[in-house]
């Protein structure tokens, strides 16, 4: 296959989006347009290349004071009729035009054209973002080459419309389990109803209310919600066991431990046992780079309220935030899209941002 990342592509991240969402790389998939990508980075001369499976590094080594890293991943959840990509008027339609190949055609598009930049710069180009944390290309990088993730700040290309969506909640599951004694239902009052007892455990939950915290101007909303039932023996039996699954999704000036504590406290009484759980982030906006970037965004953060890749940034000591063109409501949509004016406002602040002073 001709490499269709052209020059005059490179140039225009428009163009680069829609190419990048032309090459097919639904999560395990992402062999062609890796080799791709490495094949452009291999080709520029002020950027040293690697590559670890299928996630491309290219960094710039400038000896500047400050390391700043420009991630994307190269995955897309699975095709849904949307591939290869159409254009209608101002919008680009297609898998991954939103989540997130228009935010990895910045990486790819500074990465080639911006020779010197006011930071040293390392451009991450990932795989498997979409699936399990085991594939996922920055955890793989973590572990084999954890040098190469070392920087001041960090800019992860998922979508937010634009704005910046800083740190990450943590997110926590639970079962708690009730107990009771099973009977014939003809004769209920043998036994003790294991269903009936989930009643309280579902009352807590209503009446529960979750905490809006603020951290760095930046509002996290928490939540805890049953997401699962599970309990019945047959028609006519009363049943000895109800599970109730909780989910905790926790602002990030929670660590896993204290989420498990206060969880602990909420179904005091009953038996709970987490079986999942992953710190989030704090927004970071406190580094020299993450103030120069806020300043070339030109509007408030928010906080993040689901989990992405920062929170691998923070756990290693490095603030974090989420930026991109796209629309997050529209990620994993049959109707993804991106606004191509979206697409060229973005580009445009991290010019503003990285180009030298
Ligand atoms: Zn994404």
């Amino acid at each position: 296959m001709e490499n269709p990342l052209t020059p005059e592509v490179l140039a225009d991240p428009v163009a680069l989006t829609r190419a990048l969402v032309d090459i097919e790389s639904v999560s395990l998939n992402e062999k062609a347009i890796a080799d791709c990508v490495e094949e452009v980075l291999r080709g520029v001369p002020h950027l040293s290349t690697h590559r670890h499976g299928n996630t491309v590094m290219a960094r710039t080594d400038l000896g500047r004071s400050q390391r700043v890293v420009l991630a994307g991943h190269l995955d897309t959840v699975p095709l849904n009729n949307n591939f290869p990509s159409t254009m209608r008027g101002d919008l680009m339609y297609g898998c991954g035009t939103s989540d997130m190949k228009s935010g990895t055609a910045y990486a790819l598009h500074l990465a080639v054209t911006l020779p010197d930049p006011r930071y040293d710069v390392t451009y991450f180009f990932y795989e498997a973002e979409e699936i399990e944390s085991r594939y996922n290309g920055l955890n793989l990088v973590a572990q084999a080459f954890p040098e190469w993730l070392e920087a001041d700040f960090a800019v992860l290309l998922e979508p937010t419309y634009g704005i910046v969506e800083a740190g990450c909640q943590g997110t926590m599951r639970s079962v708690v389990t009730t107990t009771g004694v099973r009977a014939h239902s003809a004769r209920s009052w043998h036994g003790v109803n294991a269903i009936h007892a989930a009643g309280e455990v579902l009352r807590r939950l209503q009446t529960y209310e979750a905490r809006r915290v603020t951290i760095d101007g930046c509002d996290y909303r928490e939540g805890m919600n049953a997401v699962r039932i599970n309990g019945g023996v047959a028609g006519n039996v009363v049943p000895d066991r109800c599970e109730i699954e909780v989910n905790y999704r926790f602002a990030p000036d929670r660590t896993p431990a204290e989420a498990e504590a206060h969880l602990r406290e909420v179904f005091a009484g009953f038996d709970l046992v987490v079986t999942d759980a992953v710190a989030g982030a704090p927004p970071g906006l406190e580094a020299a780079p993450a103030k120069e970037f806020l300043e070339a965004v030109g509007a408030a953060p928010i906080g993040k309220l689901g989990w992405t890749d920062v929170a691998r940034f923070a756990a290693m000591g490095i603030p974090a935030l989420n930026f991109g063109p796209g629309d997050p409501n529209l990620a994993h949509h049959p109707d993804e899209h991106v606004e191509i004016s979206k697409i060229r406002d973005g580009a445009a602040t991290l010019h503003r941002w990285l180009a030298p002073a």
